[in-house]
């Protein structure tokens, strides 16, 4: 058996189970979007991510210094989705040996400003020669023990949302990669480039008990709804049309696919928050979403897990997604 039969997931499935951790101060190990220890009344928050050149980007498409800055979004992003804060982190680099050093001081200095704006100091690394530029970084946060939202904890009867809009990375990619004509929509491209991450909104979202479980949906809404409601034992429904659509998606997506919600169902990188509430919080949902000025949309329910996991299309009629969306080795 090789990895191509089991996929990126099933693959963290069996370490998880080869590797089962058993040290009481640890509140949450592999499963969800960062590992949590318990620290007296307070949590730290461990998270990491990779980007590998030619997998996640290419120098073609992305500027060094975007590039340092999403290196760190990305990882920011699982520290908003359990609605912590951010607080240090760890670099380690793989460099060609032919990459100019002025690659490198733009690199940093995009790292530098995003770190700055949120918070989050730079206190080490590591170091290789390697062909392809590997960028990791481990992200370090903290959060209130009580305060933290975990992938489970979905409830049945549960409301589903999710802020933002959806599908704008996945075809702002669609639309970097395809050297095309002037007037590229500049709102897709920036979505892929520099996304922004949730911090202050996944506080607010834990901080006001507003969520019974969240996740960031960093490989696709239907890969990142079947996480969630799998860590949590439970089922859903997502209603396609209620799927937040931004205008330059709508305008464009014609010109990438015939299916108007595909992108944005099984595309990747949008960084938004998923997040499951009992109905009661409804209201106060609302008004958060008027404050901080980002949308927050109802897309669906959360069920008992025997209804499985579903799409409702417009006319009623439900229907089970061919594909889920981005999955290493698959
Ligand atoms: P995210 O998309 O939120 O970054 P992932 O899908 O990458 O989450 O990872 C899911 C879980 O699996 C996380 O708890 C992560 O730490 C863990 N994980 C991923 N890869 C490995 C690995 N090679 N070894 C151990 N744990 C891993
Ligand atoms: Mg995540």
């Amino acid at each position: 058996m090789d990895l191509r039969e089991i996929g990126e997931f099933g693959l963290i499935n069996r370490i998880r189970k080869w590797m089962a951790a058993s040290d009481p101060a640890l509140i949450q190990g592999i499963g969800d979007d960062v590992a949590v220890i318990g620290i007296g009344s307070k949590a730290l928050l461990v998270t990491t991510d990779i980007l590998i050149e030619h997998i996640h980007f290419d120098r073609s498409w992305i500027d060094p210094y975007r590039l340092g800055k999403k290196a760190l979004i990305v990882n920011l992003s699982d520290i908003a989705a359990m609605g912590g804060t951010p607080k240090y982190f760890l670099i380690s680099l793989g460099l060609p040996k032919n990459l100019p050093l002025s690659f490198l001081s733009s690199f940093y200095r995009g790292l530098k400003e995003e770190g700055k704006r949120y918070r989050v100091d730079l206190i080490g690394g590591d170091t290789s020669l390697s062909q392809r530029i590997t960028i990791n970084i481990c992200l370090l946060g903290e959060a209130k023990k009580g305060r933290i939202l975990f992938r489970k904890g979905a409830g049945i009867g549960n409301d589903l949302f999710v802020s933002g809009t959806l599908g704008d990375a996945a075809l702002g990619l669609k639309i970097l990669q395809k050297k095309g004509p002037m007037g590229r929509p500049m709102g897709l491209m920036k979505k892929q480039l520099s996304p922004c991450p949730r911090i202050e909104l996944g506080q607010a979202i834990a901080g006001g008990r507003l969520a019974t479980a969240m996740i960031d949906v960093s490989d696709g809404l239907l890969i990142d709804t079947a996480h969630l409601i799998k860590e949590s034992g439970v089922g859903a429904r997502i209603w396609e049309d209620q799927i937040p659509l931004s205008r330059l998606y709508r305008k464009w997506i014609a010109s990438y696919s015939k299916d108007p919600y595909q992108v944005a169902l099984t595309g990747g990188e949008d960084y938004e928050l998923l997040f499951t509430s009992p109905p009661d919080r409804r209201e106060e949902i609302s008004t958060l979403a008027l404050s901080s000025k980002i949308p927050i949309t109802r897309i669906g329910k959360i069920l008992p897990q025997k209804e499985g996991f579903r799409m409702i299309r417009k006319d009623g009629k439900e229907y089970s997604p061919s594909r889920m969306g981005f999955e290493h080795f698959r």
